[in-house]
């Protein structure tokens, strides 16, 4: 059975700290950039990829994603996991899409994702401009004209149904809940891991 959890700001999320909390000697992070790149992590490679989602059929590796408003995303599968970032720029990108695409060609089927603590749709208010270019594209993300303001966590579902993964939606908002990192609420703030093994 994967396991997969979420820390909140109270958890030193250092890879020595982290290894204490989950019993995992291997764990790996990666360069979170809002892109699109899946890195396939193995035994082979430890380099830290340039990436917003990993994947491993590997027993016993960790793989984090990092955030504090962005959506950290675990997705398990009996075969294959995947932790991603996704933001609004990964979302858009098509992180998750490429992330579920990656582990179907790995052999992975039967998916379960956890999406995370993240800024929620009341409080990512963004340009009007840019709110209106995005839902066209992601009507699922729309929220009111007035505000202006994007729900990522619904864009994420929608993208992640869509491409056929069920999905439990952790439900708080880093912004709102002071047990988490917020960037917009705290501009200079650390960031909550995410962190699934096979
Ligand atoms: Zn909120």
């Amino acid at each position: 059975m994967p396991r997969a959890l979420f820390t909140s700001r109270f958890v030193p999320t250092q890879v020595e700290e982290l290894e204490a909390l989950t019993s995992l000697s291997d764990i790996r992070f990666m360069e979170q950039v809002h892109g699109n790149f899946v890195a396939v992590v193995d035994n082979q490679d430890t380099q830290t990829p340039t990436a917003d989602a990993l994947v491993t059929t590997v027993r016993g590796i960790g793989l984090v994603v990092r955030s504090a408003d962005c959506l950290p995303i675990l997705i398990s599968s009996e075969l294959v996991v995947a932790a991603v970032h996704a933001g609004r720029k990964g979302v858009t990108n098509g992180v998750i899409s490429a992330t579920v695409s990656k582990m179907r060609e790995l052999g992975g089927e039967n998916f379960q994702a956890l999406i995370g603590p993240a800024i929620c749709g009341q409080c990512y208010e963004v340009e009007e401009v840019m709110y209106n270019e995005i839902i066209s594209k992601f009507p699922a993300g729309a929220t009111s004209q007035d505000k202006h303001a994007l729900d990522i966590g619904k864009m994420a579902t929608f993208e992640l149904e869509a491409a056929g993964v069920n999905v439990t939606h952790h439900g708080f908002c880093t912004k709102e809940n002071l047990d988490f990192y917020s960037y917009r609420r705290d501009k200079a703030s650390g960031r909550q891991v995410g962190i699934i093994t096979l």
